[in-house]
């Protein structure tokens, strides 16, 4: 069984769509990431049904997952991005979403990321403290232009998500204290070459409740009230991204659910809704595919040894994230329980304790679940492991997305100066 629906079990082997993942494997090599296109079009497709009766801009989170492929698919069902880098507008730009649909996050953007969003004409800067503010105003007078802005306000509630993860409780790093917002939206509305348009809010990510939401919302609608009341015009509210995912058991709200408390909470302030959602969008449109290396008996436990390790997805041992972990030949029902760990040298690495899987010999292939949200992107070369390739799959057919580097471009991308 699988909580993923494009990745559905046909005489007992597990396929992409309609694609063996066998097949892939046979092609690629191992480990390597799998997106659904037809999975992420759905995710997509249902915002758009879920906010359809407001006037909402749904601006995907590109750090969930940056693929080109990945972006390319979304700019073409008409998503903007919520980027955090000039990497990201880059890379959003490319894939063909227009400047205009580009909200800019981020809690220390630097002069050159600056002045490359204002030159590109972005939608929105959401700004994150009063000094970027003054460094944005400073370099719009400079290029002779005006930056629209949304204050990310932090409304200091608790997302009850994981620690690492959560954004809008007081003492997080990100927005400005709801408390001190009237006086950021005044200190705004005096500089030069800033145009004072929204309101900005996200509370974390892998949210199970509606309640945070609700309760961030609730306090941003009043702001905008206030803010109205003090002369400003504000015409956007974004939103935030964050609506968690089915990793294992985790009930999670429907969009609609969602869409429905975001109307109810800010519709009678007339405003354009953004929402920026990224692991909702793509969590469960990838997996990542990996190869036993052999069994290990230790003293007390069996050890699965994959050729997937935390380098190319860190989640289990970063955030403690539960990720399924499933035979992709289930032929042979027999179950064991295994340490299932990677090869990098750190006790870390290790993507699940005393876990049953089907019973696997060297060679058998595994699926990791929900990992086309923050695996690939997160992914590095410790120890010297290539990154894992990104495959995506639409019905019958299959494509490498971004192949797996060669171990010349990644020793030849050092240089040795002649005085070593
Ligand atoms: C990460 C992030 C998102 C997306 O969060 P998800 O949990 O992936 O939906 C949206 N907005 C901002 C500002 C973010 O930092």
């Amino acid at each position: 069984m699988t909580i993923q629906t494009h990745f559905p079990y046909i005489s007992s082997k597990m396929f992409a769509e309609n694609v063996a993942i066998s097949d892939i494997a046979k092609q690629v090599g191992t480990p390597f990431y799998c997106y659904s296109n037809t999975a992420i079009s759905q995710n997509f497709k249902g915002y758009q049904q879920a906010f359809s009766e407001q006037d909402t801009l749904i601006c995907y989170a590109v750090k969930a997952n940056s693929n080109q492929a990945v972006l390319s698919t979304l700019a073409k069902l008409g998503s903007g991005a919520d980027v955090v880098s000039e990497g990201e507008i880059r890379r959003a730009l490319a894939a063909g979403i227009p400047a205009d649909k580009i909200v800019y996050s981020g809690v220390a953007k630097v002069e050159s990321e600056i002045e490359y969003a204002l030159n590109q004409g972005i939608f929105q800067f959401n700004v994150e403290s009063e000094p970027e503010l003054e460094l944005i105003s400073q370099i719009a007078t400079r290029l002779n232009t005006t930056a629209a802005i949304a204050f990310r306000i932090n409304p200091d509630v608790c997302a009850n998500t994981h620690a690492k993860i959560s954004t809008g409780k007081a003492e997080n790093k990100f927005g400005v204290p709801i408390s001190k917002a009237r006086l950021a939206y005044k200190q705004a509305a005096s500089l030069p070459n800033i145009k004072v348009q929204g309101v900005d809010v996200h509370i974390g990510s892998q949210l199970t409740q509606l309640a945070p939401f609700e309760e961030a919302y609730k306090r941003i609608a009043q702001l905008v009230t206030d803010l109205t009341e003090d002369g400003h015009e504000i015409s956007v509210i974004d939103i935030g991204g964050g609506l968690g995912i089915t990793y294992s058991d985790e009930v999670i709200p429907s969009k609609k659910e969602y869409a429905a408390v975001a109307k109810a909470q800010l519709g009678h302030l007339a405003c354009k809704i953004i929402v920026e959602p990224g692991r909702s969008l793509l969590g469960n449109a990838g997996i990542i595919v990996s190869s036993v290396v052999l069994i290990k008996t230790g003293e007390e436990r069996q050890f699965l040894m994959l050729d997937a390790g935390m380098n190319d997805l860190i989640r289990p041992s970063m955030y403690d994230a539960h990720h399924e972990i499933l035979a992709v030949d289930t032929t042979n029902t027999a179950q064991k329980i295994y340490d299932v760990v990677g090869p990098v040298c750190e006790t870390g690495d290790t993507f699940s304790k005393s876990r049953q899987v089907n019973e696997s010999k060297s060679g058998d292939l595994i699926a990791i679940m929900s990992c086309g949200a923050y695996g690939a992107v997160m992914a590095s070369t410790y120890n010297t492991r290539m990154l894992a390739p990104e495959v995506m799959v639409k019905d019958n057919e299959f494509a490498i997305v971004r192949a797996r580097p060669t171990y010349e471009e990644v020793i030849n991308a050092d240089s040795v100066p002649s005085w070593v």
